[in-house]
């Protein structure tokens, strides 16, 4: 019987264990976890954060789950090493597991720089950094986010959603440059500005303080928040004033740098592939553990999915393409499809941030030059809208601000098809008899509702026939919803709209 050993039990390991599971009942499958307690979807720990959702419902697979399907799973184990001739991975404590196929998924880890006192700093990326968050938030007078990109302004915007003042502190010129041109990420840094997120983009943090942080002279634009100002004092006040004890506020140093106050500071500077059991099993390392469209490394018994894997030069940072990964790895182990292949993902990002829409995708950053840019911008509306076309086809989109047309933007991104004629019509849907809104009316079936789990609104359709009357039965059914959540709104829309045409109560 073939052995199949996981190591990581994130988003990416646990999904591939329910995926081989649902295709082989007899492959023996031993999981490992470093993280204690059951698999979370890391994705939604920013709904924790902002306190939209508890901790328990982002919780994957349990305990029952295992023993039913008769699945080894072992957290709060760390594998310390990979026995390529043996066949066999070690653990910390000294266990020694053979295996005949071994996957690694062992994720990501945060960035945290090198910077004097990081150690003050929580970074955003596990259960446990979530939980001291929040505690740390429980008597927080203050808060800093370090890092603006997409983690560091989910963070701020739900810390300043429960009533704490907080600083998003940027590097770059703009908000998440890597997913936004200058002028959207203006427009994002306005909207949160509006929710309660101080701004400053340009800045270099010098050194978390007991107290603060210490940002270099000359430090950067900012967009004051709506409900807390930053105002002057001096380092000494701030550096005295204990836990941020004082008022909140922003004091000058001698030399002109300057001290942002702050008895919480939450780092969110990046993430880095977790890469070290396989550079030392002398497995091809580029910036992720380099795999094949097979998602196999170099020696043909290991594969690599998710947030440590390279592919076609690619780390992916998001759940759909590690899912993707997942079920090629599935069907190969179990000979389920001997010829599944990974070809690479056309990712979208959505923002999760109570009030602020955002998806953004492709090549935002080409210029006119290279492409043929339709935008729309309404600062004080907090809406800004973009289509990159590059030979008649979507390459790129930013969709900030409430906008019927994500879907559809979406989906001809997706595809890849040829676009209409009558660009205006996808950006405001309805305009002069444009393009189709997303309606769930006017939606073709062939639309992807769910980007994680790839289901089609035709996949719900045939869902709500055989009986699934909700958002959780069609979960259930379908795992719509159960990524990064951001398709909910749709997959209700569509229930609903299937219930009135049959005049059901929805
Ligand atoms: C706050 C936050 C919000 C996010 N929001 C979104 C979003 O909206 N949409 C989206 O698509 N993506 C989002 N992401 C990214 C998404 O969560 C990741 O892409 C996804 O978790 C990657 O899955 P993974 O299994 O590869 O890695 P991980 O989920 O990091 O899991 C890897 C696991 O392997 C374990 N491990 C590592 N080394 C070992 C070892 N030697 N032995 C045993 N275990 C080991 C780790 O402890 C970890 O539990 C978000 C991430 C964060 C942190």
């Amino acid at each position: 019987m073939t052995r199949l050993v996981v190591v990581g039990n994130g988003m990416a390991g646990a999904r591939l264990v329910s995926e081989v599971r649902a295709r082989d009942p007899h492959i023996r499958i031993t999981v490992f976890g470093a993280e204690t307690g059951r698999p979370y979807n890391r994705a939604l720990l920013s709904n924790v954060l902002a306190g939209t959702m508890t901790p328990g419902q982002v919780r994957m697979l349990d305990a029952e789950w295992y023993a039913d399907h008769a699945v080894t799973a072992l957290p709060g184990v760390e594998v310390t090493a990979i026995d390529r001739e043996a066949r066999e991975v070690l653990t910390a404590r000294g266990r020694r597991e053979p295996y005949d196929v071994l996957v690694l998924a062992t994720g990501g880890e945060a960035v945290v720089p090198p910077l004097p006192g990081a150690e003050r700093a929580v970074a955003f990326r596990t259960m446990g950094d979530c939980e001291a968050i929040l505690a740390a938030a429980g008597t927080a007078r203050r808060a800093v986010v370090v890092g603006g990109g997409l983690l560091g302004v989910e963070a701020a915007r739900g810390l300043a959603g429960r009533g704490l003042p907080v600083t998003l502190l940027h590097l770059a010129g703009h908000l998440m440059e890597r997913q936004l041109d200058a002028e959207a990420g203006l427009v994002l840094g306005e909207s949160l500005a509006g929710l309660g997120v101080e701004i400053r983009t340009g800045v270099t943090v010098r050194e978390i303080l007991d107290g603060g942080v210490r940002l270099a002279a000359g430090a950067g634009t900012g967009t004051a928040a709506g409900t807390a100002g930053v105002t002057a004092g001096t380092a000494e006040a701030t550096a005295a004033s204990p836990s941020g004890a004082g008022e909140p506020g922003a004091g000058e140093s001698g030399a002109g740098e300057e001290i942002v106050e702050a008895d919480l500071v939450v780092l969110a500077c990046g993430v880095r592939p977790v890469t070290r059991l396989a550079r030392d099993a002398g497995l091809a390392v580029a910036r992720g553990v380099v795999v094949d469209d097979e998602m196999r490394t170099g020696d043909p018994s290991v594969f690599a999915i998710g947030e440590c894997a390279e592919h076609d030069g690619v780390v992916y940072g998001l759940v759909a393409p590690a899912w993707e990964q997942a079920a090629v790895v599935a069907d190969l182990v179990t000979a389920t499809d001997r010829t599944a292949r990974y070809r690479g993902s056309r990712p979208v990002t959505r923002l999760k941030a109570r009030g602020v829409e955002l998806a953004a995708m492709g090549e935002t950053h080409l210029t006119e030059d290279e492409a043929e840019i339709v935008r729309f911008s309404h600062r004080t509306r907090g809406a800004y809208r973009k289509l990159v076309i590059r030979d008649g086809r979507l390459v790129g989109a930013i969709l900030l601000g409430e906008t019927p047309a994500v879907g559809t933007v979406t989906r001809l991104f997706d595809h890849g098809g040829p676009l209409p004629a009558d660009r205006a019509g996808l950006l405001f849907p309805g305009l002069s008899g444009g393009a189709a809104a997303d309606s769930p009316v006017r939606m073709p079936d062939t639309a992807r509702v769910c980007q994680c789990n790839n289901v089609t609104k035709g996949r719900i359709r045939s869902c709500w026939e055989s009986g699934a009357r909700d958002v959780a039965a069609v979960a259930a059914a379908t795992r719509a919803t159960t990524g990064c959540g951001s398709c909910r709104d749709a997959v209700e829309g569509i229930v609903g709209w299937l219930c009135e045409q049959e005049g059901i109560p929805a």
